[in-house]
């Protein structure tokens, strides 16, 4: 034990985080203090006044600086919520945002009716779309893909965690060649990387730094990865089926045209919250 009190140690974080221009230092030092004395919200209070274990206030530390170089919290602390859920975080995987919970309720919405749906995840990261998919969605199964092992680690442990594991298939690849040949889906949804390599350097340090370059670089224009989806998907899809992809806000006119183009009779862009075009629709009518 240390003989700094619980609640003196968040509190001194709080007040470097405070100095050094924070935007929510009170918060930001509540969560990290969370996480390193292993306690919620509630105990983190009713136990202020109890001795930090030592070993536990240098993790303290540890995460403070961090945080004092830009690392998002939830980096930090290796989770984040997405769709009510906690999901597991690596060095492979995005920090699911919550824009893309758009993608998650339209994915739910489309499938209304169906009575055993199939659901490709195409570069699923953390697994935060598919998870929260199947987890609404008690009788669907689903496919998903990553490049990278780490990612699909992520995925795996949160499928796991949310109990729809003997329900999602893994495996690791690029794109379609990941996905055997033979296997057909009723909803095809993806957040691949869209950011055009110029523009990473104009991304935020929290982005740039630490989100893995891998899930946002969508090659020299940006649109690498809906060229390679765009190739497969209409013959993938199931009649009465949906492709939903999330893109960037400048991205919906020629997304849009190339799955024209890939052979779907009826592509939407859908704009989010913020009034930005967020998500493509293609369907075969
Ligand atoms: N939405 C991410 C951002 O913060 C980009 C994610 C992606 O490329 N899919 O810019």
């Amino acid at each position: 034990m240390s003989d700094v009190a619980i609640g003196v140690a968040w509190r001194q974080v709080r007040d470097r985080f405070r100095a050094s221009g924070i935007d929510t230092p009170e918060l930001d030092a509540r969560l990290l203090a969370q996480k390193a004395f292993g306690l919620d919200s509630m105990a983190l209070v009713r136990r202020e006044r109890e001795p930090a274990p030592a070993d536990q206030l240098k993790t303290l530390d540890q995460f403070a600086q961090r945080r004092l170089v830009g690392e998002p919290i939830s980096r930090i602390a290796g989770e984040q919520e997405f769709w009510g859920l906690n999901f597991a975080l690596n060095d492979s995987t995005l920090v699911p945002r919550p824009e893309t919970e758009q993608l998650v309720e339209e994915g739910i919405a489309s499938l209304d009716g169906k009575r055993s749906p199939y659901v490709l995840d195409l570069g699923t990261g953390s697994g935060a779309i598919i998870v929260s998919i199947l987890d609404a969605l008690p009788k669907a199964k689903g496919f998903a893909t990553d490049i990278a092992e780490e990612a699909l680690a992520a995925a795996r442990q949160n499928a796991e965690r949310h109990g729809v594991a003997a329900r999602l298939q893994l495996k690791a690849g690029p794109w379609w060649q990941a996905v055997p040949h033979t296997e057909m889906f009723d909803l095809i949804v993806a957040n691949p990387p869209y950011i055009a390599t110029p523009a990473i350097a104009e991304l935020p340090a929290e982005v740039r730094v630490f989100d893995p370059r891998a899930a946002l670089d969508g090659g020299w224009d940006g649109l690498e990865a809906y060229r390679a989806i765009a190739a497969q998907a209409a013959r993938r899809l199931n009649p009465g089926g949906l492709v939903l992809l999330e893109i960037g806000y400048n991205q919906g006119e020629t997304v849009s045209r190339m799955f024209g183009r890939a052979g779907f009779g009826r592509v939407e862009v859908r704009k989010d919250l913020a009034g930005l075009d967020r998500v493509v629709a293609a369907s075969h009518s």
